[in-house]
């Protein structure tokens, strides 16, 4: 028995990408053995390896001066990589819109003059700051902002007014909705999110941009060497990569990115239009800044907050409980969650409204 599965991330897979995982796990493609038992410089494997970086280049549009490189250490590795590689100046501005945009800026300070352009702290990250105030300093060599908001429930809709770098954190919301790579310098997102299991890093970076790394930068962490050894310096995530392909074969079978984006957009409105006519849900995020893949909502009772998810576990939606740091619920709708699923939820919170007004 499946369950909706509302998790943040590791998130929910789809279904026909797990059949598929499950029936090629003895024997992929006639090799007689697993994909995660072969050399990661095999033929199959390779195969593998250079579809799933063709087909995330045909669903994202990304142009041909841009490298994609399929890291390890997670988008929280990228905080480091990205002043490593990026900052030949050692100057660059963040934007502060959450949890993971200020650990990026936290750590980043270790390598160089870095400021904070604007912020929503004061608050809780309930918005994005207004693009077309916020000033940058000169001479910086990118400004940094996170996309989408996982934990807030925000997601930019504008890009900073700037003539340098941009360089995003795509983690929860990547492949979600139609984007312009060639406005970016550099996008990067853990794949645990809306594309495979954990293990996983995608980096999409503009070649110009490449070569200019610091001395005390890894070498596993140096774009430049990841990218001239088609990010098999070392032994690739092979098992992610080989989900992320069939992932990217999935969506690209559902109609690509902007079919994609249609079905997010009806999700994600269904569920806040529910809430904005419901007198028991809140969520706190200005309108104009909701994010499609994270929709955070509150009782304005702890007491009820937890008998809400307790109650919706039991009828198999499960991983509502929303971030340690925001409390309430949280509903991660990722492209694997089907509307159906977001039908469950609604008609659960309906219900659960009747029995406890
Ligand atoms: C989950 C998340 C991260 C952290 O990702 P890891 O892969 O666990 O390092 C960073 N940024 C955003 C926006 C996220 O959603």
């Amino acid at each position: 028995m499946r369950v909706y599965n509302f998790a943040a991330g590791p998130s929910t897979l789809p279904l026909p990408v797990l059949e598929q995982a499950q029936k090629e796990l003895l024997d992929f493609n006639g090799t007689g053995m697993s994909i995660v038992e072969m050399s990661h410089r095999s033929k199959p494997f390779m195969a593998v390896n250079d579809e799933a970086n063709a087909l995330l280049r045909q669903l994202m549009n990304i142009p041909d001066d841009y490298s994609v490189l399929f890291v390890q250490g997670g988008a929280t590795q990228q905080f480091a990589a990205v002043p490593l590689n990026l900052l030949k100046n050692g100057k660059a501005d963040y934007i502060l819109t959450g949890n993971f945009a200020t650990k990026a800026y936290e750590e980043a300070q270790k390598y160089g003059d870095i400021a904070v352009a604007a912020s929503s702290k004061e608050s809780n990250y309930t918005y994005i700051p207004d693009m077309s105030t916020v000033k940058f300093r000169d001479g910086i060599d990118y400004v940094h902002t996170t996309y989408n908001n996982t934990i807030f429930g925000t997601r930019y809709t504008e890009l900073p007014k700037t003539d340098a770098t941009l360089v995003t954190d795509m983690s929860s919301c990547i492949l979600s909705e139609v984007v312009d790579v060639s406005k970016f310098g550099l996008i990067y997102a853990g794949a645990q999110k809306n594309i495979a299991p954990a293990g996983l890093t995608i980096v999409i970076v503009r070649k110009d941009l490449l070569g200019n790394a610091s001395p005390i930068c890894p070498i596993m962490l140096n774009y430049a060497i990841q990218d001239k050894n088609d990010s098999l310096y070392n032994t690739p995530p092979c098992f992610p990569i080989y989900m992320a392909l069939l992932v990217f074969r999935w969506l690209k079978e559902m109609g690509g990115v902007s079919a994609m984006q249609k079905i997010n957009e009806e999700k994600a409105k269904m569920l806040y239009d529910f809430i904005d006519n419901s007198s028991l849900y809140t969520n706190k995020v200005a309108v104009k800044d909701r994010s499609l893949m994270n929709v955070p909502f509150v009782t304005g009772s702890e007491e009820l907050d937890a008998k809400f998810v307790a109650e919706a576990t039991k009828a198999g939606l499960v991983s509502l409980k929303g971030h340690r740091v925001t409390g309430g619920m949280r509903a991660s709708i990722y492209n694997a969650m089907p509307i159906e699923g977001v039908k469950a939820l609604i008609e659960f919170m309906k219900k659960f409204e009747m029995e406890n007004k």
